[in-house]
């Protein structure tokens, strides 16, 4: 079974064949099958004989293949999308195929310079000292609890310095436009979210901040503050300089998650709104979204690492093989022990086409959101919500309420036009599109937005 025999290279091929077709065209966009439908049409697939590569390939590309909706789509435009160069899709591959576990230097040292190497460009974007690191985590999901927790370490050992007890409670101070991980870290962590109002223009200030912390319940600390640079509902960056101050004032770590927006950072257009990032003591951006890489690649980049590794390095005799402070192991920075050098693809890609390739491509997508923009302001019947400040336009279709917005969704789907999903602002039904797509074009956006015309 396992040997690399001419059976097993005629299927690596064959699989490869087909991921290649699949890079070369995404597949149409439609609504997928419910789990009965798939059932029937796929048949029973786990079986005591097996069904051999062939069959079991055709099935995946006759029936599941086409039962996803591929996020390169030019047209999807819900939620944060990816669109992986092919550079990156392709050394998927070869993390795959490696069977190195980036973990450790011991074992994965040329996976992990390569990581390093990227994560660097991101550190350098923000500005953060030649000290930084971290690692490639699965997601902002991952990477937000990951730094969460080193922040609370941080917070637990300068109190235990400090001869205090611990508090009652420690607390998180967060804003309504905070993405859900973030709550979602709390709950796991068992810890409060005090929610820091925004200003006039939904971002968070370092006043905001102040008075969150100042507010804070008897008995509470606050051991983080966490700041959004581009919110996933609207793509707002909250003041990160006045927050930064705000988090050296009260003696608390600031925490910056970039996971969609943080991308942005490498576009001159926009740089000017995330002023303050190199202040932070933990960084999360998400390669999977904006910069081109495969699912799952969220990057984590602490300002100081020595602070992660002493919240995180699992300790057991039989890893005490890796414990060699003259290295750099990634599993010490995140909640992590064995893991895939997700990075290693971005790396490839980003060392394949240069960073001003990556510079042009998210240029390219906000001028296609500032049209987009445009186009919204110049129809009647549609309202802007919220002039954007990177990627995503959030907007209403005057007299719509959320049946008419889902029903839209659906059509469009439907048809194969485009892949939308609604949304909600100010408590009502909005949609929003979020380009991160450097194919899609403004006439993909001028094409949706006709079908919203009255009487089309
Ligand atoms: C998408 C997103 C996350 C979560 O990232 P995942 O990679 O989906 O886990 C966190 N924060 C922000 C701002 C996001 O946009």
């Amino acid at each position: 079974m396992h040997d690399f025999d001419a059976d097993n290279e005629a299927l690596v091929r064959a699989v490869l064949d087909h991921a290649l077709g699949r890079m070369a065209d995404e597949p149409p966009m439609r609504p997928v099958s419910t789990d009965e439908e798939l059932r029937e049409l796929v048949g029973e697939t786990i079986t005591a004989e097996g069904l051999g590569g062939t069959e079991a390939l055709r099935r995946y590309v006759e029936h599941l293949a086409p039962n996803n909706i591929a996020a390169d789509n030019p047209r999807y435009l819900a939620f944060v999308a990816g669109a992986p160069t092919p550079a990156a899709s392709a050394f998927d591959f070869v993390v795959a195929s490696s069977s190195v576990a980036g973990s450790s230097w011991l074992d994965g040292a040329g996976m992990v310079h390569a990581e390093n190497r990227a994560l660097r460009w991101i550190a350098d974007l923000a500005d953060l000292p030649a000290t930084a690191g971290g690692c490639f985590v699965t997601g902002g999901t991952m990477g937000n609890l990951s730094a969460l927790v080193t922040a609370r370490d941080v917070a637990i050992r300068e109190r235990t310095a400090a001869g205090l007890d611990r508090p009652g409670r420690w607390a998180v101070v967060a804003s309504a436009s905070t993405h859900a991980s973030i709550d979602s870290a709390a709950r796991v962590m068992d810890v409060d979210v005090i929610l820091a109002d925004l200003d006039d223009e939904l971002r968070v200030t370092g006043e905001a901040v102040t008075a969150a912390i100042d507010g804070r319940p008897g008995g509470t600390e606050v051991f983080a503050v966490t700041a959004t640079a581009g919110t996933t509902n609207v793509g707002v960056v909250d003041a990160l300089d006045s927050v930064a101050d705000a988090c050296a004032t009260a003696g608390v770590w600031f925490h910056v998650d970039g996971a969609y927006g943080g991308a942005a950072m490498a576009a001159p257009s926009v740089r000017h709104r995330y002023v303050g990032v190199e202040r932070c003591d933990s960084l999360v951006v998400d390669p999977h979204k904006w910069l081109f890489s495969p699912f799952d690649c969220a990057a984590l980049v602490y300002r100081d690492p020595m602070q992660a590794r002493r919240a995180h390095t699992q300790h057991a005799g039989y890893l005490e093989p890796l414990m060699d402070d003259t290295v750099f192991n990634p599993c010490d920075h995140a909640h992590v022990l064995t893991r895939r050098a997700r990075g290693v693809p971005f790396w490839f890609s980003l060392a394949t086409y240069g960073t001003d390739a990556y510079r042009d491509a998210i240029e390219q997508t906000l001028a296609v959101a500032r049209a987009t923009r445009d186009l919204v302001v110049a129809a009647d019947h549609l309202e802007l919500l919220v002039e954007p400040e990177l990627s995503v336009v959030a907007f209403r279709r005057r007299g719509w309420d959320a049946d008419d917005y889902q029903a839209w969704c659906d059509r469009l789907l439907a048809d194969g036009t485009a892949m939308l999903t609604t949304t909600t602002f100010d408590g009502e039904p909005a949609m929003r599109v979020c380009i991160v797509n450097p194919r899609t074009t403004v006439d993909d956006l001028a094409v949706i937005l006709a079908t919203l015309a009255p009487g089309a």
